[in-house]
């Protein structure tokens, strides 16, 4: 680790498997950012978790000791708020499904959102987010908006994301479900979609090549990075294990155990 802190100034940090599990820190990362701070290094933190605001992220990592302001959270969400504010994607007709509390981040920042399910034919783009309250009425409904031609994006394509108990579904197997009923072009808000990247890199404000990304999956992050022209680091602690990389044909620029100096 010690070497690519000498080697980059700009670091894009993923959060579930290499910053923590179930949201409790791992034993290195609070050191870990205490150095990139105290050696003036630019961080974000990159995730395709939409289950809280950059807020609450931010506070949560505070609550535990690591430092970072909400404007160094990156989502998919606040990618798509983003979008919407370079004009990529229009502000209207948008139905959510998400946890109550990221529809209600996504109406503070002014984005339109159909709140009434049974106006769900006025939907023009749909918006999917994997949580713990994702019930079948919200499959249901995001297929039949589907079906009527909502556009439709997913704040990840991960099928799954490790936690404790071993990898549980995550977006992606849900967006599975709903494809299954009406196959549609899907919009990735999250890893690895390259205007995710692109706000990060903007955010940091470093060069493409001082910049690396440390990540735990094999495709969101160290493919995602690599195609986006941007070093990577695979960190064990979280989904890939070393058996696993061997059999993929994405390799990142270095393999670490975890985030030890
Ligand atoms: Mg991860």
């Amino acid at each position: 680790m010690k070497k690519l802190l000498s080697k980059y100034d700009g670091f894009i940090i993923d959060l579930d498997g290499v910053i923590y599990l179930d949201k409790k820190p791992f034993k290195y990362s609070k050191t870990f950012i205490n150095e990139l701070i105290k050696q003036n290094k630019k961080y974000v933190f990159l995730t395709n978790d939409s289950s809280l605001s950059p807020n609450e992220y931010s506070k949560l990592l505070k609550s535990e000791g690591i430092q970072c302001s909400k404007d160094q959270i990156i989502t998919p969400i606040n990618n798509f708020i983003n979008l919407v504010d370079i004009k990529k994607i229009k502000n209207r007709n948008l139905m959510v499904f998400s946890s109550s509390k990221l529809k209600n981040y996504l109406i503070k920042s002014g984005i339109k959102v159909i709140k009434n399910i049974d106006n769900y034919k006025n939907a023009e783009k749909i918006i999917v987010s994997g949580n713990i309250n994702f019930s079948y009425k919200d499959l249901m409904y995001a297929s039949l908006c589907v079906q009527n031609g909502a556009e439709l994006f997913a704040t990840s394509t991960d099928n799954s994301y490790p936690t404790k108990l071993g990898n549980v579904p995550a977006t992606g197997s849900i967006i599975a479900a709903i494809l299954k009923t009406h196959n549609a072009k899907v919009i990735n808000l999250g890893k690895p979609s390259k205007s995710i990247f692109s706000m990060a890199l903007r955010t940091l404000g470093t060069n493409k090549k001082n910049t690396i990304m440390l990540g735990d999956n094999l495709i969101t992050d160290i493919y995602g990075a690599k195609r986006n022209g941007i070093d990577s680091a695979l960190i064990l602690t979280g989904k890939t294990t070393k058996s696993a990389l061997k059999n993929s044909t994405h390799s990142p620029n270095y393999i670490l155990n975890d985030l030890k100096l």
